[in-house]
């Protein structure tokens, strides 16, 4: 099963990412967590450097960098789907969210990402936060915001592109969970589990279909 986590940054990805983490390892499940940018990489690190500079970067490179870093990882990503559970904070949906925010070509975006071999994910959990909170959220952390992160128009386009990836049901139909981010940490990750719960039982009764008709 793969679990996408999205929302711009500060919506509480990572906090709800690593608790789901929990949750399914509780509950015996063989669970592995990506969480991109991956600033470990090659091509993280590029990021990093773009994030924190000045410089005026093409929106067509970057949006290679960020796909190419989550790509870097398609076998693990395809091998942690097979053993269990993979959960992926940021996926290619966060990569067109930001990319066409900064004039890249949604179409084009789409296509790139799914002719990228990376799976299609069974759901993602997307988190609606306001940019004013995103915002708000960070500074609070008492973070040094990036280009990204200090950029309110840039987030509320984010916010847009997200919405129309959610319309079209991109990449594949039902997909998305919208969920209110601005509530408590412990309302949302009982929503997520609950939904998390119901995909889980419809792939784990679709196997057994599967299993009986052989
Ligand atoms: P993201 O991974 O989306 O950037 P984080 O999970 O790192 O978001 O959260 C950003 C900040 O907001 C952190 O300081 C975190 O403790 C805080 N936070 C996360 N979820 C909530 C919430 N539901 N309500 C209030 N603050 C939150």
């Amino acid at each position: 099963m793969i679990i996408c986590v999205e929302g711009v940054d500060g919506s509480g990805k990572s906090t709800q990412a690593e608790l789901l983490v929990k949750r399914l390892i509780s509950e015996g499940k063989n669970v592995q967590l990506f969480s991109y940018p991956d600033y470990e990489s090659d091509t993280g690190k590029k990021i990093k450097e773009y994030l924190h500079g000045t410089e005026p970067v093409e929106v067509k490179s970057l949006f290679k960098m960020y796909l190419n870093d989550i790509a870097k990882d398609v076998d693990k990503i395809k091998e942690a789907d097979k053993k269990g559970v993979a959960i992926l904070s940021r996926y290619y949906t966060s990569t067109i969210a930001y990319q066409c925010a900064q004039g890249y070509d949604y179409n084009e975006a789409k296509k790139k990402a799914l002719a990228s071999g990376l799976p299609i994910p069974d759901m993602v959990v997307y988190l609606g936060v306001t940019s004013q909170e995103s915002m708000y959220r960070k500074m609070k952390g008492g973070f040094v915001l990036d280009r990204h992160e200090r950029d309110v128009f840039l987030i509320e386009n984010v916010l847009k592109f997200y919405r129309k990836e959610m319309d079209d049901n991109f990449p594949g139909n039902k997909k998305w969970i919208a969920v209110n981010g601005s509530r408590s940490v412990e309302e949302i990750q009982k929503q997520i589990w609950e939904e998390v719960s119901k995909v889980a039982a419809k792939i784990e009764g679709k196997a057994a279909k599967r299993k009986l008709k052989v």
